[in-house]
């Protein structure tokens, strides 16, 4: 059986990674989505085993050392991990697995999993990516210009990605892209190799 693609998106905060993820998980309905565990406060909009699984720094750290993670990294002074073992059985089972992490465990997903498909979401300019935190109207000055440092760090390692996808209105066409991208990455010759079996194949 054919293993299933990983597909890691990655992107600063703003740039509206969360809506282009919902969108391929609408449109890939058998797509597995990993859920994190985090040691961040819930949020009203949380809730826990679906947005994430939510540890204290204790439990996440015992966590760490039973390498219960596939990767983590720790992020606006939180800690975020990927559970290893679901996205392992899934990938296994041949059904296609969907990580939003930021871009270290992108990285870590890299260097353990060449043949990941890392995709970087950018804005369509670095304005556009300010306008966009402001306009949340929730965020206070000292916070926009940490996401923003956040930020410019981020784009100085996304070199390092796949696939660079702007994130520009309206979302379907961001998640058009992405698709697009998965549709590509099947046709990947070693992701074919069966057809390319004489005996079977003709
Ligand atoms: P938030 O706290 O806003 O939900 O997420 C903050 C950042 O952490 C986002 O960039 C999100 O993609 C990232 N994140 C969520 N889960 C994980 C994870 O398991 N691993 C890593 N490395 N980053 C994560």
């Amino acid at each position: 059986m054919k293993r299933g693609r990983l597909l890691v998106i990655s992107g600063p905060s703003g740039v509206g990674k969360t809506t282009a993820v919902t969108g391929v998980r609408k449109a890939n309905p058998e797509m597995y989505f990993s859920v994190s565990a985090t040691t961040r406060a819930m949020r009203p909009t949380d809730e826990e085993g679906v947005t994430y699984r939510f540890k204290t720094r204790e439990e996440f750290l015992k966590l760490v050392d039973e390498g219960y993670f596939y990767e983590h990294a720790e992020y606006s002074g939180n800690l975020y991990g990927t559970p290893k073992t679901p996205v392992e059985e899934h990938l296994a089972a041949g059904e296609d697995v969907i990580l939003d992490i930021e871009v270290q465990g992108g990285l870590q997903v890299k260097a353990q999993t060449p043949e990941a498909i890392l995709i970087f979401l950018v804005a369509p300019s670095w304005g556009e990516l300010e306008r966009r935190l402001r306009s949340r109207g929730d965020t206070s000055e000292e916070d926009i210009q940490k996401r923003l440092k956040q930020a410019r760090w981020e784009y100085t390692q996304a070199e390092q990605y796949d696939y660079i996808v702007v994130s520009e209105a309206p979302p379907e066409c961001v998640v058009e892209r992405i698709n697009t991208i998965l549709s590509a990455e099947g046709y990947r010759t070693r992701r074919n190799m069966n057809l390319l079996n004489l005996e079977e194949s003709l």
